[in-house]
């Protein structure tokens, strides 16, 4: 038959092997399933083994000592050897409410009867090419959902009805999204005719669980495949209206687009990346207009920054949540633009020593080629950060021959900034 009905054994996860074989051994059922079938029938390397079984996660957590139950609506277990963690679900039937934080809280009781049966676990998945089972004990590939046909055919394609299944959860149109950038395959014309009519349902999902789904998008080394899809498919201005809205006046659409390029570029070359970056990017425009709209209205530089950044990420959150140890280093990154111009006496050494100031000089030579006028200001800073102590006086001397020396005294008040925050 074709090559993609089969799988390299070798790549399999030895662990996962382990788990599966014991659980056989004590009479479950045992399957890998999901990401890593699809991926390894597409020779790429899985991110992670996923097994599902008929035991219940007591039974598997009594199995393995290196294990621990997770999850509140849906347990599912943890089992660890050493850096690897193995995900065992418990077959789930068609009420099993995992994904269901995004529907109505209230009223809702916990389903404790929502196992199911091999069958019932097959067709609650998301998509027929994450539905294929397969026993690496008796190298039995199971597919009922077709999803062997969908992945020879490149297509990613609902289990059942489109509209429907994204109605139940309202993620798997990010997950489509995000399976198409990662994989390059087409998403089949119902399902993209459904998201594109569904799109809003997005905000009804929880803001710290699209955070996650967020990060899995745009850091997994296909960010600007993703946002591509995002903007073809509508799915962008629900998460991130502002930065959606600041696209008709403003470059936006070019520095996220940017910064998802550079972020890809450094994952390929296994460098740090972080969404703070990536974030900065996407609400740049909205904090410079409205950081402009409060200076408009009479506040002054650094306050009107300070509250600008503040309203800006305050709205961000309500559609995707932006944890403190993201929204920090975003802000400095911002409120760094506006000392980079300065370029007198100590000030270049000082920001030089902001431990922001590498991403925020990066952010700089995005935003002069996302086309704002910046006077070369980046390429001062390229040679200056290489630049002889000689060389720098220089430098100084010459950008401040540049600049005209009409010194507004800026009235002495007290700043409401911290540290981290300040501006000149
Ligand atoms: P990745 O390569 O990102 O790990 P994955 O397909 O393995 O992709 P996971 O989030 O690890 O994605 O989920 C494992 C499996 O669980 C999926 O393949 C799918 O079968 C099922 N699944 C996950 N999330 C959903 C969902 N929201 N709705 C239905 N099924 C889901
Ligand atoms: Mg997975």
């Amino acid at each position: 038959m074709n090559a993609l009905s089969s799988i390299e054994e070798s790549a399999i996860s030895v662990n996962a092997s382990k788990v599966i074989s014991r659980l056989q051994e004590n009479g479950y059922q045992a399957y890998l399933v999901g990401g890593c079938i699809r991926d390894l029938l597409l020779r790429k390397t899985p991110k992670d083994f996923d097994i599902a079984t008929d035991a219940t996660p007591e039974e598997v957590r009594e199995l393995f000592r290196n294990s621990r139950i997770i999850g509140k609506r849906f347990r599912i277990v943890h089992v660890r050897f050493g850096r690897e963690i193995i995900e065992v679900t418990t077959f789930r039937g068609p009420h099993a409410e995992e994904y269901d934080e995004n529907h109505s809280d209230a009223g809702m009781t916990l389903n404790d009867n929502v196992y199911g049966t091999f069958e019932e676990d097959v067709f609650r998945r998301d998509f027929t090419m994450n539905a294929i089972y397969f026993d690496p004990q008796g190298k039995d590939m199971i597919d009922l959902a077709g999803g062997t046909a969908d992945i020879e055919n490149q297509m990613i394609r609902t289990i059942g009805n489109p509209a429907g299944r994204l109605r139940e959860d309202p993620v798997r149109m990010l997950r489509a999204i995000r399976f198409q950038a990662k994989l390059g395959f087409a998403l089949e014309s119902d399902l993209k005719s459904s998201i594109g009519s569904l799109g809003h349902l997005i905000q009804d999902v929880p803001a710290a669980r699209l955070f996650e789904e967020v990060l899995k998008l745009f850091l997994s080394g296909y960010g600007t495949a993703a946002f591509e899809s995002m903007m073809e498919n509508g799915m962008y201005g629900w998460l991130f209206p502002d930065s959606k809205r600041s696209m008709e006046s403003n470059a936006t659409e070019e520095l996220v687009r940017l910064a998802l390029n550079s972020t890809d570029q450094r994952i390929e070359k296994r460098m740090p990346v972080t969404p703070a970056f990536i974030y900065a990017a996407v609400l740049w425009y909205p904090f410079v207009e409205e950081k402009e709209r409060l200076e408009q209205a009479g506040e002054i530089n650094h306050a009107a920054a300070n509250e600008a950044a503040n309203n800006v990420i305050s709205k961000q959150q309500l559609f995707t949540s932006i944890p403190k140890r993201f929204s920090g280093p975003m802000r400095e990154i911002w409120f760094l633009q506006s000392r980079l111009p300065a370029r007198f006496g100590q000030k270049p050494d000082r920001t030089m020593d902001h431990k922001r100031f590498r991403a925020a000089y990066d952010f700089l030579l995005l935003r002069e080629l996302a086309g704002e006028q910046t006077e070369q200001l980046g390429e001062w800073w390229t040679e200056y950060q290489e630049a002889t102590d000689e060389r720098k006086l220089d430098m100084k001397q010459a950008s401040n021959n540049g600049r005209q020396r009409k010194r507004k005294r800026k009235p002495r008040k007290k700043s409401n900034l911290n540290d981290n925050d300040q501006l000149n």
